[in-house]
């Protein structure tokens, strides 16, 4: 969905004030390295399972094989759990990627070892909501998870009422036994989850809410999704940091090891060559210039919609001025500290 002028000038102009030159640097001191990833990764994605349960026809699973069980190694987990630690981590770890995560029964022990290794992070779970009741939504709080991110699908054949959303939202309500309220119905049915632990949203979809939310076009992946030109920043690759469940690092969201068109942006394996959490946040240096700034974006970026910052004159001069290391922008980094490095919460 489009958000307003103001927001995408806001957003262009936070993230510009939080580029430094280290960004830019694969090598850096190990105590520096470290430092900077405290500073500035808000989100870890991960995934610890392959599998999901369906085939979304606007998911790349419905022609990439998810349906094969298979879980993360251990010893890349536990390389997680230690770079996790080592950092201190404070932002957002979420499970989520293309797998199901509460189709893992290990999971919940799995949260409690990150809340262990890292205690001041916040741990989110973006799910189908299959595999959920009542029962497992308490272990899962128990655990530390401190927001559910569901999303409801329902039949593509069917056109997407009011009607269908509704009766899917009142099926996982009763599976869930827990109330709410209606965030908003339209093009998407949201209803807020009322639970004392966690944040619970769940949207109710199909294709036709997806394409009508602008659908991501999954680095080339997606046919269906609309074709951007590229021409804004992204600064996914200086807050994230994503890793599939075999421990491939990526450079975004948006991409996968397991499709044989993203195959060369993958980053490294978790483990592989003494590649670790904060090596692999170093290695995005190499992804980081084209995306700091307005021009022309090339291979997964070129089409890619998501965060995709109006091209407007006060966005340019703003990413342009902005992104300049000089006195001025140092000062003014400085003086904005306590606004722009607020991680967000996701
Ligand atoms: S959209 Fe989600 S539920 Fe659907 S196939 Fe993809 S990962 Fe699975
Ligand atoms: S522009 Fe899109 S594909 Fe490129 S790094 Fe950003 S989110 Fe990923």
């Amino acid at each position: 969905m489009r958000r307003s002028s103001v927001t995408d000038t806001l957003a262009v102009v936070k993230n510009s004030l939080r580029i430094v030159p280290e960004h830019f640097e694969v090598d850096l001191p190990r105590s520096r390295a470290v430092q900077l990833f405290k500073e500035f990764v808000e989100l870890i994605e991960i995934e610890t399972t392959a599998y999901c349960n369906r085939t979304c026809s606007f998911c790349p699973n419905s022609f990439l094989d998810r349906r094969t069980i298979r879980f993360m190694p251990d010893d890349t987990w536990q390389a997680i759990l230690a770079g996790m630690r080592e950092v201190d981590y404070d932002g957002t770890v979420v499970w989520s990627r293309y797998s199901e995560p509460t189709s893992e029964k290990g999971i919940t022990e799995r949260i409690k070892q990150v809340k262990e290794a890292a205690p001041n992070c916040r741990v989110c779970i973006n799910t189908n909501g299959d595999y959920l009741n009542a029962g497992y939504l308490e272990q899962l709080a128990d655990a530390g998870v401190s927001r559910l991110w569901i999303d409801t699908y329902v039949d593509d054949m069917k056109e997407y009422t009011r009607e269908i959303a509704e009766k899917a939202n009142g099926k996982l309500l009763k599976r869930l036994k827990l109330e709410g309220e209606l965030v908003e119905s339209n093009p998407e049915y949201a209803y807020h989850i009322i639970h004392p632990r966690i944040e619970i949203t769940n949207h109710v979809r199909n294709v036709v809410t997806m394409i009508a939310n602008d659908l991501s076009d999954r680095g080339g992946l997606i046919s269906i999704a609309r074709k951007a030109i590229r021409n804004s920043p992204c600064y996914a690759v200086f807050k994230h940091l994503v890793v599939d469940w075999d421990g491939s690092v990526m450079p975004c969201c948006q991409v996968r090891s397991d499709s044989p068109k993203h195959k060369d942006v993958v980053l490294g394996r978790i483990g592989d060559g003494g590649l670790d959490l904060v090596t692999a946040y170093l290695q995005l240096a190499t992804w980081r210039e084209p995306l700091s700034s307005y021009g022309e974006k090339l291979g997964v970026c070129s089409t890619c919609n998501v965060s995709d910052y109006q091209t407007s004159l006060v966005n340019i001069t703003a990413s342009k001025l902005l992104t300049a290391n000089n006195a001025p922008v140092k000062a003014l980094r400085k003086f904005a500290g306590s606004i722009i490095n607020k991680k967000q919460r996701y």
